[in-house]
């Protein structure tokens, strides 16, 4: 019996999870915060400006099985391959690139933008009559025992802490994929007693943009994401499809807040990252650059249980936000998605069971997850230079 499923947010985990219920037959609505992100005139908020990302086999996997043929394609060929790292270091005055491959067997993480994939997911939402849209509707509460939620419907998602219009919706599943401040996992530990524990690490990111070479190519060997390791704080760049870079620079608040007192942003990218400025970014848009883009904080979240009965259930960030530094907080949300729904085709007529189980699965998983990226910032930051250290050596003695 077709049901009426609500997506709370319109994320990739949101969109894939709408898809998933969709090709079920199910009758779904999806109720999204902000405005429309493919709708030209979306100014996107800060905090969600788009980001490169990297996909790996486990969110493919969960491309590949929504049951359309074609999606899982469509959002390949929009990615750029990346073989492995490359490592940057300054030694005797001389830059060293050094490449650190993924897989003996050549697999390769694929460089996305996060966008790109949303916009993908949401088009073929579009394309199924069984789906509603709700943009600029903010969840504001729910009662997941008289499954009814309570939305603000806003006009624009500039300004979402404006007040709009309250409405009142009936569901019988809800999916919660609202991000790492999810309003549903607020609500949901008013109704079962949820284990929670969050954390700030002492790492703040901040975006740049790399931009091709003036030949029209990339500054950078383009099958690699790119690092320069320097302990405290780390720059990466991962490629982009129009032979740009998106570069995230890691550093510690304090360190952060130095650079804006100093004002000495290039110069600490001169002794930290060899050959940034001004091969791959002249000193003016660097400083320029580290000025508008926003400094923001990096959380880990873990909690369990991820549902309550058979009518709600919490996905992705909103379940296990985690530090970027394993690339698996959206590969690991795309997978909640197909573990999921796994589930309740196993157990047609008995949601509570399903989601009883995804809890028990999902959980350990979840959580190992986010421990292994929380240790992997000193694997990317501090590690791969002995790493380099002992390729070189073994190149040399070849
Ligand atoms: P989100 O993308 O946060 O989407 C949540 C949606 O819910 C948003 O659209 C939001 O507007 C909406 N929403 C929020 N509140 C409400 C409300 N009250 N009502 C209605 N809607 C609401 N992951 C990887 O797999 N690989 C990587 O390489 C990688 N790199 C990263 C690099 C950085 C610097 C960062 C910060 C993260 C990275 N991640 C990476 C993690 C990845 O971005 C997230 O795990 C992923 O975006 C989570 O998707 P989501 O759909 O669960 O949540």
């Amino acid at each position: 019996m077709p049901e009426k499923v609500v997506v709370v947010g319109a994320g990739p985990v949101g969109s894939l999870a709408a898809l998933y219920a969709a090709v079920r037959g199910h009758d779904v609505e999806i109720y999204e915060l902000r405005q429309d992100l493919r709708d030209p005139t979306t100014t996107p908020l800060t905090f969600t400006k788009s980001i490169n990302l990297a996909l790996s086999e486990r969110g493919i996997n969960a491309l590949r099985h929504t049951g359309l043929p074609d999606l899982a394609e469509s959002v390949l060929n929009e990615t750029f391959p990346m073989h492995g790292r490359m490592i940057h270091l300054e030694r005797n005055d001389q830059h060293h690139q050094l490449p650190q491959f993924y897989d003996p067997r050549g697999k390769s993480l694929l460089a996305l933008d996060r966008a790109g994939l949303n916009k993908v997911l949401l088009d073929h939402l579009e394309s199924m009559p069984n789906v509603k849209f709700f943009f600029n509707h903010k969840l504001l509460s729910v009662d997941f025992k008289k499954q009814l939620a309570w939305f603000d419907r806003h006009k624009s998602s500039e300004a979402p802490e404006e007040r709009g219009t309250e409405i009142e919706i009936n569901f019988d599943f809800m999916i919660g994929a609202d991000g790492a401040h999810s309003a549903v996992r607020y609500h949901l530990m008013k109704f079962v007693p949820m284990s929670y524990q969050q954390e700030y690490i002492d790492k703040l990111w901040c975006q740049f943009h790399i931009p091709p070479s003036p030949a029209g190519d990339f500054r950078l060997p383009p099958n690699y994401l790119h690092i320069w390791p320097q302990d405290e704080s780390m720059f990466i760049a991962l490629p982009n499809l129009d032979k740009s870079f998106t570069a995230t620079l890691f550093l510690t608040r304090q360190g952060f807040s130095k650079l804006d007192v100093s004002g000495n942003v290039v110069p600490f990218f001169q002794s930290k990252f060899p050959s940034v400025v001004p091969e791959l970014i002249t000193a003016d848009e660097l400083q320029k650059q580290y000025k508008d883009n926003a400094h923001l904080p990096l959380i880990t979240i873990k909690c369990s249980p991820y549902h309550y009965g058979s009518t709600g259930v919490i996905l992705g960030d909103a379940a296990h936000a985690m530090v970027p530094f394993y690339g698996q907080g959206m590969n690991a949300g795309l997978e909640d998605v197909h573990t999921l729904f796994s589930l309740l085709d196993r157990y047609p007529i008995d949601r509570a069971t399903a989601l009883n189980q995804y809890t028990a699965q999902r959980t350990p998983d979840a959580h190992s997850i986010n421990d292994l990226a929380l240790g992997n910032y000193r694997e990317m930051a501090t590690d791969v230079k002995s790493r380099v250290y002992l390729l070189r050596k073994w190149v040399e003695e070849k």
